[in-house]
């Protein structure tokens, strides 16, 4: 499962900057900055785009924010990854 693979890492990594992104701007300035409200938008965005995509290929029931733990499916128990 390839492309479910590439969404976790796609919506993980845009989570991760974008929470850095806010992170470093709010220590950097202690207000909300633009750059700040941008990074906690991408951070949303990359939690919505995980709760989109990163779904069981065979139940569609959706596998978690980073992605599944294991290599089966919790909630049909289909092999999800190899
Ligand atoms: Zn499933």
């Amino acid at each position: 499962m390839e492309q479910l693979r590439r969404w976790e890492i796609a919506s993980s990594g845009i989570s991760l900057l974008g929470a850095l992104l806010f992170g470093i701007q709010v220590w950097l300035h202690e207000v909300l900055t633009s750059l700040a409200i941008l990074g906690l938008g991408a951070f949303l965005a990359g939690n919505l785009l995980a709760v989109m995509k990163v779904r069981c290929p065979f139940c569609h029931h959706f596998l978690g924010l980073f992605g599944p733990t294991g290599k089966f499916c919790p909630y049909c128990g289909d092999q999800i990854k190899k």
